[in-house]
């Protein structure tokens, strides 16, 4: 803008320059047509009369009787004095004398001056030596000697163009004399003015009007350059703002990869997607579903920069998802809306399907902002890009948190291994120790399990594994964790629950498993029981290992007293109230190598 400004100003400047620069050319060019014809016609003038003076002197010389005689004596024959009286009438000699070659005048058209000598020094200097001499003076007419004046002329100011030329007489190469001739050239001299001035006027007018397309076509010329340089500037300008916008894009798109890849949920992921693309694309506002578990609905993640999504939305509601690939509303003449962008107000928007691994994991969707459509469409191929990473880094935390799963969890029930098991309760442990919330573990192991297996085969008592597992599983809520250390052992993590609801949750867990009726082919396979064991923290121990022990040792209390029941463990101070469940942890055996006896 700053520099359109500039180069506007300069084209002014430019132009008033080449107008004043036409303008000095006029006006010179009128000056010289009516000052320069002067000097330039005398001196064409002084040629001019000087060969007529020549041509008078030869004719004269020519009609003499004597010329030679009448010089030489400065006599003048009688007829040779008619002839000379009648020369002022055919010629435009006004006044002219026959000179001696010592400079007497013995002829003159003025009789008063017959007798006297030339005094002018040029006579002896010039003339003598056989040059002619030509004078050339403006006189007042009535100085003018001889020229009949008009009436008026008199007293007006009018002056004369005089000119006066002695042409020398040689013969022999002897100086005899000279004929000195007056003449009035004012007429022929303002003829020839005219003439040379017409002639110049029309030679500077041409002049002038070539200088002028001159300056037109260099003006042109100049100004076509600077728009050529003007349009050249903005294409590269705009060049350099194309790659800076990309540059800029890149860099976001960078970005925004890294912080993905390092993102570690699908929630922080979201929240990081919702924050980029704000930025990224400014002018659309945007949504991201991803398919639930159960594959039949998406949930909506997360939305920004004035946008919305729903809670869930069927993957038929969308054309995107529907024909498996990027819809854009607003592109075709004809559009149809989706359904889950509805209420619709005729806004452009995009429907990227997010894929991960080939499988359509989600949508995102991307609504033009209402004063943005043009810069909406063009950044489609960003759109597109940003939605591939989005993809990328989905499918990322879902491959992260597969190969996390499968660290963590027991492959048969789906229930955390004793790894995390170890883990869960040394984190639960920390949190109770500075919360005092309560914490209590449930040891469960089936019952007679080793049977149940050699009379039904290891399927069916995998398939009972399940179950049972799936029912544990159901048991917890918030913060409580169901685990399969190994074999047919469970242990549950409960922080957050009093005593006596742990207790309660353990005798309800009995019933349930008891409860459980697993089909296994044709036939239903036969009830079978578990056996529970409680401690709880810090009553029965502080460390992780202290409460598992405590556990498993009301567990083989329980297995001790019978089975299929539940037993607490002993506190120190209880130990010796209780000898029964001494005599059962004395005689049950310990499934998972020894635990020390309290
Ligand atoms: P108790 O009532 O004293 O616990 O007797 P039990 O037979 O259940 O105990 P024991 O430790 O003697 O046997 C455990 C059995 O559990 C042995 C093994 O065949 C079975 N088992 C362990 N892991 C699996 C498994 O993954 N699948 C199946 N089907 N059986 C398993
Ligand atoms: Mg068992
Ligand atoms: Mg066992």
């Amino acid at each position: 803008m700053k520099s359109d400004l500039k180069t506007s100003v300069a084209e002014k400047i430019r132009s008033m320059s080449l107008l004043f620069v036409l303008f000095v050319a006029a006006a010179a060019s009128v000056w010289a047509v009516f000052s320069v014809p002067a000097p330039i016609v005398d001196h064409m003038l002084e040629a001019d009369v000087r060969k007529q003076a020549e041509l008078w002197q030869r004719r004269i010389i020519l009609h003499m009787q004597e010329p030679g005689e009448s010089f030489e004596e400065g006599v003048i024959q009688p007829h040779d004095a008619h002839m000379l009286s009648l020369f002022t009438e055919e010629t435009d000699v006004y006044r002219y004398r026959l000179l001696t070659g010592s400079g007497e005048i013995f002829w003159s058209s003025r009789s008063d001056e017959i007798g006297e000598f030339e005094a002018n020094v040029f006579f002896t200097t010039h003339v003598a030596k056989g040059e002619t001499y030509y004078m050339h003076e403006t006189l007042p007419a009535y100085d003018v000697d001889g020229l009949t004046l008009q009436t008026g002329t008199y007293d007006s100011g009018v002056t004369r163009e005089v000119a006066q030329v002695y042409v020398p007489l040689i013969h022999n190469g002897h100086f005899d004399g000279a004929i000195d001739f007056y003449t009035d050239i004012t007429d022929l001299r303002n003829t020839f003015i005219n003439r040379v001035q017409l002639s110049l006027l029309v030679l500077t007018s041409i002049a002038l009007l070539a200088m002028t397309i001159a300056v037109y076509v260099v003006f042109k010329t100049n100004r076509f350059r600077m728009n050529q340089l003007r349009q050249r500037n903005e294409t590269e300008r705009e060049i350099l703002d194309e790659q800076l916008r990309l540059a800029r894009e890149v860099q976001l798109l960078g970005e925004l990869n890294e912080w993905l890849q390092s993102s570690r949920s699908l929630d922080e992921l979201f929240e990081m997607v919702a924050r980029f693309m704000t930025h990224i694309l400014p002018t659309a506002e945007g949504s991201v579903y991803v398919y639930s578990n159960s594959r039949d609905v998406l949930d909506g993640c997360a939305s920004w920069n004035g946008g919305t999504h729903r809670d869930h939305i069927h993957p038929e509601e969308c054309w995107g998802l529907r024909r498996g690939r990027t819809y854009e509303f607003g592109s075709s003449e004809i559009d149809f809306v989706c359904e889950h962008a509805e209420p619709h107000d005729g806004r452009a928007y995009y429907c990227f399907p997010i894929l991960a691994h080939g499988e359509t994991v989600g949508l995102m969707h991307l609504r033009a902002l209402s004063d943005a459509t043009e810069e909406f469409i063009s950044s489609k191929k960003l759109a597109q890009m940003c939605a591939e990473q989005i993809s990328m880094a989905i499918a990322n935390v879902r491959m992260r948190d597969q190969l996390h799963d499968q660290s963590v969890r027991d492959p048969l029930t789906g229930l955390f291994n004793r790894r995390h098991m170890t883990e869960t309760l040394r984190k639960s442990i920390g949190n109770s120790q500075n919360s005092g919330t309560p914490l209590s573990i449930i040891a469960v192991d089936v019952d007679h399990f080793k049977k149940f297996n050699d009379n039904h085969g290891h399927d069916a008592g995998d398939m009972v594994l399940r179950a049972v597992g799936s029912v544990l599983e159901q048991a917890c809520d918030g913060d409580e964790v169901a685990c399969r250390p190994g074999g047919e052992e469970f242990t549950l993590i409960l922080p957050g629950a009093s005593q006596e609801d742990v207790m309660t949750k353990a005798e309800l867990l009995r019933q349930a498993v008891e409860a459980i009726v697993v089909r296994y082919g044709e036939k239903a396979l036969p009830g079978i029981s578990i056996s529970l064991g409680v401690a709880h923290y810090p009553r029965h121990g502080t460390m992780p290992q202290d409460l598992l022990r405590a556990s498993d040792e009301a567990l083989y209390e329980a297995k001790a007293k019978g089975r299929n029941q539940v037993c607490v463990a002993s506190s120190a101070e209880q130990a010796p109230r209780d000898p029964g469940a001494q005599k059962h942890r004395s005689t049950h055996p310990k499934p998972d190598g020894p635990i020390a006896a309290e």
